[in-house]
């Protein structure tokens, strides 16, 4: 299986609109971030994992013109507002994209996007959603096989996906310990880490250490990463088996 970032940015992307900072105005690739995003394959499968703003350009980058199922981590802006382009799919592929989420995230779903869903007689639905029916456990959604687990970011449910020895965990605030359980034996963790300082929503870059050297995972990527981050600079600043994620990075898993 490999995973693709498609987008390694906070909710603002990186270059931020009218921000002359040293990180929006460098030319280095790896600082200009679009909003968080993966693209897992397996084989000819794809899945997506959130569909934020900057999906469009994404998936004609990198060429996504098949898509098998969308899995959502939660319904933020920046994780969802591509969500009409899955119509292209829906099109193309004669059929409803499949996506994966939890009950929250389908309730706000269903406000904010009622014209997807089923039962609007006017209209096929462009997505069949699949609901994640506990706080954590197991899983096979249009194939792949996969844990989750969820925590909360201010207010909002968010749910963490495993693939394999890989998780992704973004957007990740306030947790119970539980998680560490669904959380062992990690190859590669990729967790969330906007900036050093500390924030409301996002873990530092150091409290994330500290979580990823708890579980022991061999290799830890921070993505949803803010323009307060240079890449380079951080990069060799950051310990032994801590990288910084970049649009374009591709991992086996
Ligand atoms: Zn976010
Ligand atoms: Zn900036």
């Amino acid at each position: 299986m490999k995973l693709l970032f498609l987008g390694s940015g906070g909710s603002m992307g990186v270059p931020i609109i009218g921000c002359q900072c040293p990180v929006c105005t460098s030319s280095n690739p790896k600082n200009q971030r679009y909003r968080p995003s993966v693209l897992i394959t397996e084989g000819k499968r794809r899945y997506l994992i959130d569909i934020g703003p900057d999906f469009r350009t994404q998936a004609l980058r990198y060429g996504i013109d098949t898509l098998d199922g969308l899995l959502l981590t939660h319904t933020h802006y920046d994780h969802i507002a591509g969500l009409d382009e899955v119509r292209i799919y829906y099109f193309r592929q004669k059929k409803g994209v499949p996506c994966l989420l939890s009950k929250e995230s389908y309730e706000e779903l269903k406000i904010r996007y009622h014209y997807f869903l089923p039962g609007d007689e006017t209209h096929d639905p462009k997505l069949h959603f699949s609901l994640l029916k506990e706080e954590m456990g197991d899983t096979v959604f249009e194939g792949l096989k996969l844990s989750y687990f969820s925590y909360v970011q201010v207010g909002m449910k968010v749910n963490a996906f495993r693939f394999n020895q890989t998780a992704y965990v973004t957007d990740i605030m306030e947790y119970d310990e539980k998680v560490f359980d669904s959380l062992q034996d990690l190859d590669t963790l990729i967790l969330s880490g906007r900036r050093w300082e500390k924030s409301i929503a996002h873990l530092s870059i150091d409290e994330g250490i500290a979580f990823s050297k708890k579980i022991g995972a061999k290799k830890t990527y921070f993505t949803h990463i803010s323009h307060e981050i240079e890449h380079e600079e951080t990069s060799h600043r950051l310990p032994e088996g801590f990288f910084l994620a970049y649009d374009g990075l591709e991992l086996e898993i």
